[in-house]
Order: C-alpha cells, then sequence, then structure tokens
C-alpha cells in the first residue's frame, strides 16, 4: 500500500511509519513539526519507500500519486500546561487538527478511495464514570472544560469519520489510544513518562502531580503499533480501544521508575500541579481488540521502561 500518516514526525506517527515501511509498504510522511521532531524521521531520509511532506492538515491537503491509505495521527498530545507543547497551550491548532484535519484527511480517502485510519483517545471518554472503559461507553466530558480543546476535537473527528463512512461509504477505522510511552516521545512535553524518567536519571524527586491516587494504565509502543496495524488490515468501522489494561496509581507507577532507576530521591507529592479536569481513573476494556484483531499487550511495564531509558540517556547526553 501506499500510506499517508499525518503526524508522522511525533512520537507515534515516526513508529508507524517504520512498521509500514518493514512491512513493505511505501509511505508519505506528513508534519507540521508543532509538537513533532524531524529527528524521529532522520533515519528514513533518503528511503527508497518513503517520502516526506511538511505541511499543516488543518489546510487543504494535496498527495502526488496514488493513496491507498490514509493515517491520521497529527494534534498535540500532551495535557501538561506546564509546556509550550501542551495542547491547552496551543487550544485552536488543537482544535483545527481534530476538526479541520480530519475533514481534510477524509477528503484525501475519499478522492482516492483509500481506507483510513483516526488515531482517537481515551480522553473522549473523559473522566469515566464506568471502569474500566468499554466501547460503548459515552463518556464524562465538558465541552468547555480545560481539556476540551483536545476531547472535543477527537469526539468530533469521531463522528465526522463515522459520517464519511455512513455517508460516503469510505473505508474507516477508529482506534481509540490508551497512554502509550517509549522512545520518541518528546522531552519537554510534559507528560508523566518523560518527566518521570528524566527525574529519575537525574536523581531527583519524582514531581507527582495531585495526591497521586489518580491511575493510569501504560502501554509499550510496540505493541500499541502491533494492534494498530492489525485494525488497519481489518475491516472494523466500529471504534477499538488499544491499551494496556495492567492499572497503576501515578504514586504507584513513580516508586516503579524509582526502583528501576535505582534512583534514592522518592516521590515529592504537588498537591498545588493537580491537573484541572485530570482524569481520576483510566484502564481500557480490550474485549474487544481481542476478539477482532486477536490482540493483546505482551510487554511489561518494566521491560517497556527498560526499553525506553536507552532513548533518554542519549537524549540527556548520560550514555
Ligand atoms: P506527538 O506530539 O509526538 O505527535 C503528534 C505529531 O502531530 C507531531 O509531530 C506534530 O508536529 C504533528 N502535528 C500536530 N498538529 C499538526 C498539524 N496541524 N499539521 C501537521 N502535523 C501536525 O504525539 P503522539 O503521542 O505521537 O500522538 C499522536 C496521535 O496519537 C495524536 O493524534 C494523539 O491524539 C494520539 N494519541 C496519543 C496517545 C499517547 O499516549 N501517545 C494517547 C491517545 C491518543
Ligand atoms: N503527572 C504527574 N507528574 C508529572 C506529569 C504528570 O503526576 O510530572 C500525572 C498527571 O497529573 C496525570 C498522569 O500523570 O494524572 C498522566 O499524565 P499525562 O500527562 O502523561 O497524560 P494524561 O493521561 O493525563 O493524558
Amino acid at each position: 500500500m501506499r500510506v499517508l500518516i499525518t503526524g508522522a514526525a511525533g512520537f507515534l506517527g515516526s513508529h508507524l511509519c517504520d512498521r509500514l515501511i518493514s512491512e513493505g509498504h511505501e509511505v508519505i510522511g506528513m508534519d507540521n513539526f508543532i509538537t513533532g521532531n524531524p529527528e524521529n524521521l532522520a533515519h528514513l531520509a533518503g528511503h527508497p519507500r518513503f517520502t516526506f511532506i511538511r505541511h499543516d492538515v488543518a489546510n487543504f491537503i494535496f498527495v502526488p500519486g496514488k493513496v491507498d491509505a490514509v493515517m491520521h495521527f497529527a494534534s498535540p498530545a500532551s495535557p501538561n500546561p506546564d509546556s509550550p507543547y501542551g495542547y491547552t497551550n496551543l487550544p485552536i491548532q488543537t482544535m483545527k487538527a481534530g476538526a479541520l484535519g480530519t475533514h481534510n484527511t477524509l477528503g484525501v480517502a475519499r478522492a482516492h478511495q483509500a481506507r483510513f485510519l483516526l488515531a482517537s483517545t481515551s480522553e473522549i471518554y473523559g473522566d469515566p464514570l464506568e471502569h474500566p472503559q468499554k466501547e460503548t461507553y459515552w463518556g464524562h466530558c465538558d465541552p468547555i472544560g480545560i481539556r476540551s480543546v483536545y476531547d472535543e476535537a477527537k469526539r468530533f473527528a469521531e463522528a465526522l469519520t463515522m459520517a464519511y463512512h455512513g455517508a460516503h461509504g469510505i473505508d474507516t477505522r477508529i482506534v481509540r489510544i490508551f497512554n502509550t510511552y517509549g522512545p520518541r516521545m518528546r522531552l519537554d512535553d510534559g507528560r508523566v513518562v518523560p518527566n518521570f524518567i528524566q527525574q529519575a536519571l537525574r536523581k531527583e524527586p519524582l514531581t507527582v502531580y495531585g495526591d497521586g491516587m489518580q491511575t493510569r494504565s501504560f502501554c509499550f509502543v510496540d505493541d500499541l503499533v502491533e494492534g494498530i496495524y492489525r485494525l488497519l488490515l481489518s475491516d472494523e468501522h466500529y471504534p477499538v480501544n488499544i491499551g494496556n489494561p495492567t492499572e497503576t496509581t501515578i504514586r504507584q507507577f513513580a516508586e516503579t521508575i524509582n526502583h528501576i532507576t535505582n534512583n534514592p530521591a522518592g516521590i515529592q507529592i504537588k498537591m498545588d500541579l493537580r491537573l484541572g479536569d485530570d482524569p481520576q481513573k483510566r484502564q481500557p476494556d480490550i474485549t474487544r481488540a481481542k476478539s477482532i484483531l486477536h490482540w493483546e499487550p505482551k510487554t511489561s511495564l518494566e521491560e517497556g521502561i527498560n526499553r525506553t531509558i536507552p532513548y533518554f540517556k542519549e537524549k540527556l547526553g548520560l550514555l
């Protein structure tokens, strides 16, 4: 297939480019570098099956030649207001990537009669009242809350994707991605994994926001990419959760990172840094992914963190 991947210079997009190329496909990467990094794609420069277009997906997209699949991953993704890369500091760009970007990428899929895959998120469940979250759960979101620029853009993107499927017969897929980590995460986007790993490697205390009793379920990037690739090849049109169901409190997670890195500095509870509308629980129900895609994650948290640390060491000059 000839596949357009938006957000290609980001964390997940760059891993998807690698996977599709390794499967023999041709990839057209697209990105405007608003939160991504060209270094994530540097190793693909000159590859005969990789081309790159620098472009903002909020504007009309023209791709020369035939396209067989479109994977729309372009969007800021960090909720942390302390980082310039957090989506609350890029509110209009985030809404445009999710709304106009989804419209434009669906337009490409329609023009080429290509299959389409939308990167949605567990954030569409908001601060969930159902636990763990199944795809049938409608969510608990504040349309004008702090996180709304992201949640509502993604909810709109899902609705528009289903509308193109229904009205134009586009062969669409929707993946609801739960917290994923691994090499190539931006060091300074304020998400918990880069923050904790950097602090641990510098032997500093880990900053736990709020009381640390909020939970997340962390998936290693290779497992996620496997699930997304299977979904791309499937013919499932309804949303599918992809994530690791092993749930941990953020406090436990900090202790695990300190244990793996032998960091004696402990944790620091930062009640003042508790993020607004921070979901208190998050855990995917992956029954659908198991039955439809025959997929489940294989990498334990300890193994995944150990495979992530060398990237951060290299970036911090600690190797
Ligand atoms: P990331 O910030 O590393 O990557 C996003 C990429 O999109 C960046 O390279 C950025 O420059 C690009 N981008 C943003 N707006 C753009 C625009 N208007 N035009 C062109 N490019 C644009 O984040 P990520 O973690 O790799 O997330 C990728 C996708 O997966 C996002 O859609 C995000 O919502 C979704 N997602 C990620 C996670 C996760 O845990 N990593 C969880 C749920 C959903
Ligand atoms: N968090 C934290 N310390 C940090 C960064 C984040 O305790 O230095 C918390 C954050 O409040 C949230 C969780 O870790 O409860 C996950 O945050 P992240 O930004 O990774 O993504 P989210 O899952 O909220 O989208």
